[in-house]
């Protein structure tokens, strides 16, 4: 039934037609700013829901984050903190991809083909280093995927004023942004230093330009420290994040999970439902978070083609809503 119908109804389920997706439905990836919780409380019915999906035979959940201040082990705490059973014995973090985790994948992938190219035109082989502008998560994570880094967490060498030409690494041959609560002026001298050299790859973790948190409140995230990079350097960045496709790749290089039988579950429309969209997988936007049903209504009525890829398939208020149609199944 649903299936056939345009990627972009925008369509309010009821419980029985809600019941049908997830019988259509094997692999559920959820969001989690907005979707599972907002800053460091759980929304109300998502640790019972997802519980509930947990235990459903043939029903499994990975959970995409663009939150790069966290690693994979980092979110799987946080998920089981606030109520959710996950899987995976001692290692529940595989049932995470947040960008902190997919961002060296992305790197290791990007060095492979440097390489491939300098093998072709028989150059010399040269070493990979990062210049990272992040939090302790990416740096953790580069390490772990054996990616030298220099920068990194806190604060950056003041380079005085007017500034003085930074000291480069030789081998720095990628900036990586990501979340940086130091991300300051002399860390953008010293990327764009890097970033002029053309052959210097540029890779953020996501776009995303502010962040909702509890009670209301509302901080900038990575894609406003982005904004600033990409003006200074004019240049723009590789996408690792949603709505990228590679998060999607991530999961199905690691995880046996048919595509067509995947539903993408979140509350941005420029993120999520794009990302879904993009994977050609049909996407449910819940209302907890950034996006309103008059924005996704917008999109869907959009003549705009761009405009009208953000409009979701389907429509919920929030992820406590599957659980009558879970407990049925
Ligand atoms: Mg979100």
């Amino acid at each position: 039934m649903a299936m056939s119908r345009s990627l972009h109804a925008c369509e309010r389920l009821s419980v029985p037609a809600l019941r049908q997706l997830l019988r259509d439905t094997d692999t559920l990836l959820f969001d989690c700013d907005g979707v599972v919780w907002r800053g460091a409380d759980a929304l109300p019915g998502a640790a019972a829901t997802l519980n509930a999906l947990l235990r459903t035979p043939g029903k499994r959940v990975f959970f995409l984050t663009n939150n790069s201040s966290a690693t994979r082990r980092g979110h799987a705490d946080k998920l089981r903190r606030l109520g959710v059973r996950l899987p995976g014995g001692d290692e529940p973090q595989r049932s995470v991809y947040g960008t902190a985790h997919c961002a060296p994948l992305f790197l290791l992938q990007q060095q492979q083909e440097q390489q491939q190219q300098e093998q072709q035109e028989q150059q010399q082989q040269r070493p990979y280093k990062v210049y990272l502008i992040g939090s302790e998560a990416m740096a953790s994570a580069l390490e772990e995927a054996g990616i030298p880094f220099v920068g990194g967490p806190g604060p950056e060498v003041d380079l005085g004023w007017p500034p003085e030409k930074p000291e480069l690494d030789p081998d720095v041959r990628a900036v990586l942004l990501g979340f940086d609560r130091h991300f300051s002026y002399a860390k953008m001298v010293r990327a764009v230093a890097y970033l002029r050299d053309p052959a210097c790859a540029f890779v953020a973790t996501n776009t995303d330009t502010c962040l909702p948190l509890e009670g209301d409140r509302v901080i900038p995230g990575t894609g406003s420290l982005l904004a600033a990079l990409e003006c200074a350097s004019q240049r723009k960045a590789a996408i690792v994040g949603k709505p990228s496709e590679f998060m999607f790749e991530c999961v199905l290089r690691a995880e046996k999970v048919a595509r067509e039988r995947c539903l993408m579950v979140g509350d941005r429309l420029d993120t999520d439902i794009l990302m879904g969209t993009q994977c050609g997988l049909p996407t449910l936007l819940v209302l907890t978070g950034v996006s309103t049903l008059a924005e996704a209504q917008a999109c869907r009525d959009s003549s705009d083609h761009e405009r009208h890829q953000l409009a979701p398939t389907y429509v919920i208020d929030s992820i406590a809503d599957l659980l009558p149609a879970i407990d049925e199944l």
